[in-house]
């Protein structure tokens, strides 16, 4: 019999050092720590330990067109997305504590850490013996680099394992050496030996590369010349900032030079009149690939304290959260597109680029949750595959099938690629659920016994607990533990005149600083309340982009949608259960064991 690796141990992806759990009885709302332990069950479930498939993890699940529901396999799974599960999955381990199928983890783990070639590059191991690779040769898939070096970044901080840095180091040098370096700038080559969509830009190791500057934006994968590299600065910025390795200084400089050069944007052929909106990050074409590159110049500008690209990113974020239906976090279809933007947009504030603590509350009570599938939405999707054919007549059946064993129940805890929750993607489910994480870890902050309470959910931490009653009740409950001071962001929607505080029963004066409260001499076991009055309120909303275009009427209490008059598109179930969630006006409460987690992860 076969010794599954989930009966095995292994320390690659311990923590350094554990969290703490403790029992509390909680106000029964948005709990991002929860929403994360759903995400790892879903990851973790969809690892395939069977020996054909070493460790690969499904790509797609398709409730909707087949009966019995099925997961299935694609050619930027490996190579390209399975790393961002990767870096997913050590922020959804911080957040929750959940120990949910370490065993089965580490094994995935170990298998993508032996694909590490002598270059320091990511090498998929295509073979005659995995068709839905498509390249029967071993590759590098350029997408994918960038996105293993996040996930090696995060695990180093995660296990504090000295073996990730040399890991890190010798990809870096690999890109380095992969880079077509000019004067001042680099790129890296946009085709590979195989010029076919998603092959282009996979290299192997006799084939030959184009190495002619890429002229536009709208070439490579997708369309995007930016979806391909645009986000790989980011990663090389950040490790920088935490090793200070020059080297990948040095090469995060010359890609953003590079991407940054105004034929790349403002390419739509029309502007405003006296604007030149290449100067000004104005940009139409791949969502995600822009997001991701202003994200990425945006890191870069942070480690090198370059001002007017700071602004560049600012001005290309606030262009962006213009799209679709924004005020919702409604940006594009996939369940991927408004976590991106959480993540700029919590790096931005971080960084003192902006203020835009007010969007990431928008997008993480509404859009940013809505797309992954919940407890809440079995029945659901227990529907969608009633009456349909069986899979085995699928016509790429025996190259992309996985399995239909369970796949309801692994789906729980992925995000949808399209309001209609017919299946999801693991592009998807990753940047989900990394959106799940960017706005949690952006919630609360600490630095010298000083708290920054940036968001009013439920939030565990070593300095201070958050219980939050929104949107049910205007109410907010600190459990102070180690903070002398605490700034607590107040929401826009917030009459301030009516806001209410005590520490303990005693009632305190407000003071203000902007949109913070301010709470100075806080002991310990402190309990800090904040009340305010509800409000509800219907805004009306028309939405350009979609076909017909739409005038919407939606219903808030405080940030968070309790009603819309169309649905998102015909029959998607997004936010369709919501009037009835929040009908009543006292918040529930719920017991549970709270993870405290340790540390705080650089991202
Ligand atoms: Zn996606």
């Amino acid at each position: 019999m076969a010794l599954h690796s989930s009966d095995r141990h292994s320390r690659i992806n311990l923590s350094r050092e554990p969290g703490s759990h403790h029992e509390v009885e909680v106000p029964d709302t948005l709990d991002l720590a929860c929403r994360a332990e759903l995400g790892l069950h879903h990851f973790t479930e969809t690892i395939d330990e069977r020996p054909e498939y070493g460790c690969e993890m499904a790509f797609a699940g398709d409730l909707a067109t087949y009966c019995p529901p099925s997961m299935g396999f694609h050619i930027a799974g490996l190579g390209c997305c399975q790393p961002k599960a990767l870096e997913a999955l050590a922020f959804l381990r911080l957040m929750s504590g959940s120990r949910e199928n370490l065993g089965r983890e580490a094994a995935m783990m170990e298998m993508m850490v032996s694909c590490l070639g002598e270059d320091g590059l990511f090498w998929v191991p295509g073979s005659p013996a995995t068709p839905w690779r498509r390249i029967p040769e071993p590759f590098v898939y350029l997408h994918g680099q960038g996105r293993m070096l996040r996930a090696m970044i995060a695990w180093y901080q995660y296990t504090g394992d000295e073996a990730w840095k040399g890991r890190i180091d010798r990809m870096v040098d690999g890109l380095d050496k992969l880079a077509v370096h000019k004067d001042c700038y680099a790129y890296f080559p946009v085709r590979g030996p195989y010029d076919e969509d998603y092959l282009g830009s996979c290299y192997t190791r006799g084939g030959k590369k184009d190495l002619s500057e890429p002229l536009s934006e709208k070439a490579g994968e997708e369309g995007s010349l930016f979806n391909q590299q645009g986000h790989m600065p980011g990663a090389l910025a950040n490790w920088y900032a935490l090793s200070g390795s020059e080297q990948a200084l040095r090469l995060s400089g010359e890609l953003v030079r590079f991407l940054t050069k105004p034929k790349f944007w403002a390419d739509f052929g029309m502007e405003y009149p006296e604007v030149f909106g290449a100067q000004h990050a104005h940009w139409r074409g791949h969502f995600h690939g822009h997001v991701n590159t202003l994200r990425a110049i945006l890191e870069y500008a942070i480690a090198t304290n370059d001002s007017r690209l700071k602004l560049f990113v600012r001005e290309g974020y606030q262009w962006a959260r213009q799209l679709l239906l924004a005020r919702i976090g409604y940006f594009e279809g996939q369940g991927c597109a408004c976590a991106r933007m959480i993540g700029l947009a919590v790096k931005l504030s971080e960084a003192g680029v902006g203020d835009y603590w007010e969007d990431v509350d928008l997008y993480i009570r509404n859009h940013g949750i809505e797309m992954q599938y919940t407890p809440e939405d079995l029945d659901f999707m227990r529907g969608l595959s009633k009456g349909k054919p069986p899979i085995s007549s699928a016509p790429d059946y025996h190259i992309s099938f996985l399995t239909d064993d369970r796949v309801i129940e692994r789906s729980i805890g992925a995000f949808a690629m399209r309001p209609n929750k017919f299946c999801w993607l693991i592009c998807c489910s990753t940047h989900g659920n990394m959106g799940l994480f960017y706005a949690w870890d952006g919630a609360l902050r600490h630095a010298d016994g000083v708290v920054r309470v940036n968001l009013l959910l439920n939030r565990a931490s070593p300095w201070m607990d958050v219980d939050s009653y929104l949107p049910f009740e205007g109410k907010v409950v600190l459990r102070n533990k180690t903070a002398r001071e605490a700034f607590v962001r107040i929401p826009l929607w917030v009459d301030k005149g009516a806001v209410r505080q005590r520490v303990g029963s005693d009632a305190v004066p407000p003071k203000w600083f902007g949109s913070h409260l301010r709470f100075s001499g806080l002991r310990p076991a402190d309990v800090v309340t904040i009340e305010f009055p509800m409000v509800e309120r219907t805004e009306e909303w028309k939405t350009a982009a979609e076909v017909p275009e739409t005038d919407r009427k939606i219903k808030f209490r405080g940030n968070t949608v309790i009603e819309l008059s169309q649905p998102i598109m015909p029959g998607s179930p997004l936010y369709m259960h919501r009037p009835e969630k929040y009908r009543s006006p006292c918040a529930p409460v719920k017991r549970l064991t709270r993870y405290v987690a340790p540390r705080v992860l650089k991202w």
